[in-house]
């Protein structure tokens, strides 16, 4: 083997243990403070570069050549400006401390070479290198190199170079991208290293578990929370087994199917599924499941993700009990229950609500706002009772009503009443409560009716029909207050059957009853204003209020119910004139605030209808008048 090989071959070596030691002490060299970093580094790069330059090799004879290019330019490339000048400098001071005529030429060289490495780097600007910038560094490098032949003193690049450009250019290339692929390779290595450390951190430390299955179903990854949730101990414990190491048959099956059918689609798939340990865990996995593929895309196996879910199920599982609790509770209410949302729109209903408005009942349901559901229901006539020039206001007005508690009575249109009580909830919506109370209401109109005809019953005498005493003292006080207040006469005329004892006796109680029934007609009869009244005073005696009326058409009056008796003609054997007769005792009060009570006009009105009985009967008598000076006695 010549000087050539020899020379070129220890050139390769120095550059191959160098790339060596800067593989394996890089990170030692990476975790050390500035300046020993970028001291060890130009070290390094001095010391290849200095152990190039002490074994040069003959390129031809008397040229000597080394690969000292290439070091200066990798150390500024990947190492940066200050290393690589520094490389630079050591290289220069000691090609000077060598001597020789081609010194002055070979440091321009080095400059070069050191200008080359700083633009590699700043082309690549913080980036990793790749082939490709290699590849036009070495072309660079390569040029570079030979620009010192150059500058051989006496113009001898004219006989140098074109003896060594061949070779020179072939070693150089060939030397940097041997050089840079090393770099560049063991570059990419650190950062697939970096980044496993990193995946495998965040792999280890996901609180789900996460795993990865070859083609036949048999873990080759697994996180240490797919150990803990497949009870394995550690995540090494899985590798190499099977779902059917862990779960029941029947269920390491599903799995297997669930994957065989992703490994041949290569679709994922995300599982709800219930699970059951053999160690009695059951629970519940929401489990994605996809497909694992290599560089080339095929499918080696699947990656598999679980997420227990057994809370949120249970949770699902309570919440829909008490849904359907609710939705029972709501079935069966017997009332009307309606929510509305802040917006008026219907959130919730029951099955009666809809049933009390069955004509809307399409309209009245969830996302329904509560104006279009008074609209339609005025439109069809359920509710009642708002005029079409109204019914913006009312809708209004009602929506408004949803948003204070209150309760209220509605009239439907059909007739049936309805009792609302409204309570606003928390969210600005409402509750309502609605209750038919159709039948109650009816039932009440029913009782006020008998109430008033119980009223009426309470003053009408049973045998007449006539007022009874009790109705008769009522209309008396009230006619007397007005004839107080206005200051208008007011008479009363007490009418007294005569010898009606003797009448029962002579014709039996029947006849005496019907004879009084006869009498109360006459009375009604002869009675013509409209304020006049006529009661039945108790036993076979009766009563006039005349309002508005002096003494001298009371009297009027009596004398035409004497005649309107005679016309009638009751027979009565005791009688003077063979005809039933009545005695009628007349009193007037004047009227205004006389001083005079009630019972002074009854009492006169008594003492009158007295003398007229002792004056021998069926005759008229006019009491004192009430006060004094308005009296006017008359006896017939
Ligand atoms: P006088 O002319 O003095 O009024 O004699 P009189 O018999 O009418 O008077 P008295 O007060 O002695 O008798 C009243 C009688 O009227 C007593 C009673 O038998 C009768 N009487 C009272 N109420 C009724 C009634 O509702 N039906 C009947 N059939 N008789 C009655
Ligand atoms: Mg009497
Ligand atoms: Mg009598």
């Amino acid at each position: 083997m010549n000087g050539l090989w020899i020379g070129l071959l220890a050139n390769l070596g120095i550059i191959s243990i160098s790339i060596s030691i800067w593989a394996y002490a890089r990170d030692w060299i990476a975790s050390r403070q500035e300046p020993v970093r970028t001291g060890i580094t130009v070290l390094l790069s001095g010391a290849t570069t200095i152990a190039l330059m002490v074994t040069p090799f003959q390129i031809q004879p008397g040229i000597y050549f080394d690969l000292r290019s290439v070091a200066i330019v990798m150390a500024g490339f990947v190492a940066g400006p200050l290393p690589g000048i520094a490389t630079g400098v050591v290289a220069a001071v000691f090609r000077i401390l060598i001597g020789g005529v081609g010194a002055p030429s070979a440091i321009i060289g080095v400059a070069v070479a050191t200008v080359i490495g700083l633009a590699g780097h700043s082309f690549l600007a913080g980036a990793a290198p790749r082939k490709r910038d290699v590849f036009i560094l070495a072309v660079a490098t390569a040029a570079g190199s030979l620009s010192g032949f150059f500058f051989l003193p006496g113009g001898l690049w004219r006989e140098v170079l074109p003896v060594v450009v061949g070779p020179a250019l072939v070693v150089v290339f060939v030397a940097f991208v041997v050089a840079g692929l090393a770099i560049v390779e063991d570059l990419r290595r650190r950062e697939t290293a970096r980044a496993n450390t990193v995946f495998r951190g965040i792999i280890d430390a996901l609180p789900e578990p996460l795993n990865a299955k070859d083609r036949d179903g048999r873990f080759i990854a697994a996180n240490p929370a797919t150990a803990e949730l497949m009870r394995a101990g550690a995540p090494a414990a899985l590798l190499g087994r099977t779902d059917h190491d862990f779960y029941p048959s029947d269920i390491a099956d599903a799995f297997r199917r669930d994957e065989e059918k992703i490994l041949a689609t290569g679709v994922p798939l995300v599982i709800e599924q219930r699970v059951a340990r053999r160690d009695g865990f059951s629970g519940w996995l929401s489990t994605l499941k996809a497909p694992l593929r290599d560089a080339s895309g095929g499918i080696i196996g699947l990656l598999t993700h679980n997420r227990d879910i057994t809370g949120r199920k249970r949770l699902e599982d309570e919440k829909a009990i008490t849904e359907q609790r609710l939705s029972d509770a709501l079935a069966s209410m017997a009332d009307g229950l309606v929510m509305f949302d802040a917006e008026d729109r219907l959130v919730l209903c029951n099955e009666r609500y809809r049933e009390i408005f069955a004509r809307t009942a399409h309209l009245r349901v969830p996302g329904t706002p509560f104006r279009d559901i008074l609209r339609a229901s005025i439109a069809v006539r359920e509710q009642a009772g708002v005029a079409p020039e109204a019914m913006e206001a009312w809708i209004e007005q009602t929506c408004a009503s949803l948003h204070a508690p209150g309760e209220a009575l509605i009239e439907l249109g059909d007739g049936r009443w309805l009792q609302t009580r409204v309570r606003p909830t928390a969210d600005g919506g409402s509750l309502s409560v609605l209750t038919d109370v159709t039948a109650a209401r009816l039932a009440e109109q029913k009782l006020s009716e008998l109430n008033r005809q119980l009223e009426t019953l309470a003053r009408v005498d049973g045998l007449t029909g006539l007022m009874n005493r009790r109705a008769f003292d009522e209309t008396l006080e009230a006619e007397f207050r007005q004839s107080v207040r206005n200051g208008t006469p007011l008479s009363l005329l007490l009418i007294d059957v005569d010898r009606f004892k003797a009448f029962n006796d002579a014709y039996g109680h029947p006849a005496g009853d019907a004879c009084l029934k006869a009498v109360a007609d006459v009375l009604a009869q002869s009675i013509r204003r409209p304020l006049d009244r006529c009661a039945r005073h108790g036993g076979e005696e009766f009563a006039l209020i005349l309002p508005e009326t002096p003494i001298d058409g009371a009297l009027r009056v009596a004398e035409v119910i004497r005649d309107g008796l005679m016309a009638v003609g009751i027979p009565h054997v005791d009688s003077d004139t063979g005809n039933l007769t009545v005695s009628v005792g007349a009193a007037t009060f004047a009227g205004g605030n006389s001083g005079t009570a009630i019972k002074d006009l009854i009492g006169s009105a008594d003492a009158a209808l007295y003398e007229a009985k002792a004056a021998g009967r069926n005759r008229v008598s006019a009491g004192r008048s009430i006060p004094l000076n308005a009296l006017s006695r008359r006896g017939i």
